[in-house]
């Protein structure tokens, strides 16, 4: 099957707003299985839009527009369609009931002043207007009501513009309806690999990727780490379930600790507390160039608060000294940027919080600072747990925010092997 998604509205084109409804639906219709391989966004004018929707008819099995089912008159999805497929536009008796006890609502709960502009307005009615012999979905967030129209084997989805009215109506009632058309089940698992590169990784795979047909693996490089999708085509969940797991014990066997996680929903940071909390850990930061970046990683984690204790933002020598307990010979010798210095860092932290784990981080992050002995970007990261002291040099390119981003991820990383290193 494919699908073909048409957004709707000249604010999309002039970028004044993001098409976040493309994303999300582009996501569902590919857990669901569907080839998608256009999209379209058309401003509010109906040549343009008869012709896109001609076009995609054409090509496509499935065709999903949406906004442009508003009241006013430069909202013209609906009668642009029923041009297209030659039928009428008609009154519907439930849509119109519906729209005034909706509107009715709204004008008694808000106290809108001056009085006179809370009255109904005649173009509301163009709303409960619906092509001829389509199926109308109420809409439990808004006037506009969705449709559902079928044109021999076409199958057009007319959905409205605002996400908070789009995203319910395309759960609770397109979902259902495209599931029924698909008579595949497709099963995705996800692999997030952490510490090495995209390139790398994916040489490592490079012959079940080239060799694949069923499942599919695709490598996404997402903010220092690289995820595999694993999507299997099957009559049923067992069937691509059976497909799958031989890959990811493949891909454990290549790739073995720098996978830090197979479940999907799960991040890096909720990995790393998981990890600290089974192993009864407590732990400590103490952070420099990332200045609480890292600790807030941790913090987004629900229930972080059974391992993560305390956090040292130390940004001056003077702090690293004063809270760290750092040798000032080290900071003169060394330099802040150090792996001396981040050592210092991580043994300081363990002992000035008794805490049983602790992560350090020290670095350059830019514009200036750089040096050529030490450039923007190198960053040192140190992990202290059970008297041993792991260290991490890396060197990120990019501005100041992505390096240090991808110096938290280094920094999770350094704390999740460490770990790993000491316990299994
Ligand atoms: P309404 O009943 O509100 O008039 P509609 O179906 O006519 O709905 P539009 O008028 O096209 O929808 O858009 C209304 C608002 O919905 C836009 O101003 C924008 O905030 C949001 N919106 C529309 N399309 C998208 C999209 N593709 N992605 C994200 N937001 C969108």
């Amino acid at each position: 099957m494919i699908v073909e998604l048409i957004s709707i509205g000249t604010e999309l084109l002039l970028g004044n707003i993001v098409n976040t409804n493309a994303n999300y639906l582009s996501v569902k219709c590919a857990e669901l299985g569907f080839s998608m391989y256009h999209q379209v966004t058309i401003g509010d004018n109906e040549a343009r839009l008869y012709e896109a929707i001609e076009t995609a008819l054409n090509r496509s099995n499935i065709v999903i527009l949406t906004g442009g089912l508003g009241p006013t008159s430069d909202d013209i999805t609906k009668e642009t369609l029923a041009k297209v497929l030659q039928r009428r536009v008609i009154m519907d008796e439930h849509s119109r009931e519906r729209i005034q006890s909706y509107l009715d609502r709204i004008i008694t709960t808000n106290k809108i002043i001056p009085k006179g502009l809370a009255k109904i307005t005649e173009n509301n009615w163009k709303q409960a207007l619906k092509i001829e012999d389509s199926i109308v979905i109420d809409n439990e967030y808004g006037s506009a009501p969705g449709y559902i129209v079928e044109d021999k084997d076409k199958k057009i989805l007319l959905l409205p513009g605002p996400p908070l009215e789009m995203i319910p109506m395309f759960e609770n009632n397109i979902l259902p309806y495209l599931k029924n058309l698909q008579d595949k089940v497709f099963i995705t698992r996800m692999v997030k690999i952490c510490g090495i590169g995209e390139s790398t990784a994916e040489t490592m795979l490079i012959d079940l990727i080239e060799g694949q047909s069923n499942p599919t693996i695709a490598p996404y490089a997402k903010g220092g780490e690289v995820h595999f999708r694993i999507t299997a085509k099957a009559n049923n969940e067992e069937e691509g379930i059976n497909l799958i797991n031989p890959i990811i014990d493949e891909m454990k066997s290549r790739f073995s600790n720098n996978i830090y996680t197979t479940d999907e929903d799960e991040t890096l940071e909720e990995a790393v507390v998981r990890l600290l909390i089974k192993h009864n850990l407590t732990l400590v930061t103490a952070e420099s160039c990332t200045g609480g970046l890292l600790s807030g990683r941790i913090v987004n984690v629900a229930g972080a608060s059974d391992t993560f204790k305390e956090g040292f933002i130390t940004y001056s020598n003077q702090a690293k000294i004063k809270y760290l307990e750092v040798n000032p010979d080290i900071l003169k010798t060394h330099g802040a940027v150090s792996e001396e210095t981040a050592r210092e860092m991580a043994i300081g932290a363990v002992k000035a919080s008794g805490c049983d784990v602790s992560i350090a981080v020290t670095g350059i992050a830019g514009p200036g600072g750089g040096t050529e002995e030490k450039p923007v970007g190198l960053v040192y990261i140190s992990c202290h747990i059970s008297g041993k002291t792991f260290i991490s040099q890396r060197h990120f390119k990019g501005s100041r925010e992505k390096i240090r981003e991808h110096s938290v991820v280094a920094a999770l990383d350094l704390i999740r092997r460490s770990i790993l290193e000491i316990y299994d």
